[in-house]
């Protein structure tokens, strides 16, 4: 791997076929299916929209460290918003928005879809000092955040216009479609 790592793009690095389940599955059900499609993250959709994600660390930490029932709803225990990244963006601003969100784990969106999963070890795989070295980017440039120009996508409505999106960015406060941010800028 001679590529600097901007070079590289989170589509070649990405396990694919995400795995979506109803928010109203139970945890037994998600660690099951964990367990079955050897996956370690599921995304949570509600009427055809990821509304969260739920990771293995999750179960760890959310179920079992705080002894919740195992027919607890998976939408109970889910991170929401779902923080994204474009299929064509650099491992090297991925693993800045794992730093800076505190995620280990990175759904990939293309169009209007979630096309796979980037996670912090797929990273540390081919770049093992990366993720050490946005923890260092970050600190360095934690006053002036709102300036760098890391592009992440948010699911949700337009502050806008209303639409549904998964590929909402913030643009002076407002979280935007990309038909609103063009028309914006
Ligand atoms: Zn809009």
């Amino acid at each position: 791997m001679v590529r600097a790592m901007k070079h590289i793009k989170v589509e070649e690095v990405m396990s694919k076929n995400p795995r979506t389940v109803p928010g109203e599955l139970t945890v037994k059900e998600g660690a099951e299916l964990l367990k079955k499609n050897r996956v370690s993250t599921l995304i949570i959709e509600e009427e055809g929209r990821p509304v969260g994600i739920v990771t293995d660390r999750d179960f760890v930490v959310k179920v079992v460290a705080e002894g919740l029932p195992l027919d607890t709803k998976l939408r109970e225990i889910m991170s929401s918003p779902v923080i994204m990244i474009p299929h064509d963006e650099s491992l090297s601003d991925a693993a800045k928005i794992m730093t800076r969100r505190k995620i280990r784990k990175l759904p990939v969106v293309k169009d209007e879809k979630i096309i796979g999963i980037l996670s912090e070890n797929d990273i540390a795989k081919i770049s093992p000092d990366l993720i050490a070295l946005a923890q260092e980017y970050a600190n360095l440039h934690r006053e002036n955040s709102e300036r760098e120009k890391i592009k992440e996508y948010v699911a949700g409505k337009c502050e806008a216009c209303g639409q549904y999106s998964l590929r909402l960015t913030m643009y002076k406060g407002m979280l935007v479609c990309p038909e609103c941010l063009d028309a914006m800028q």
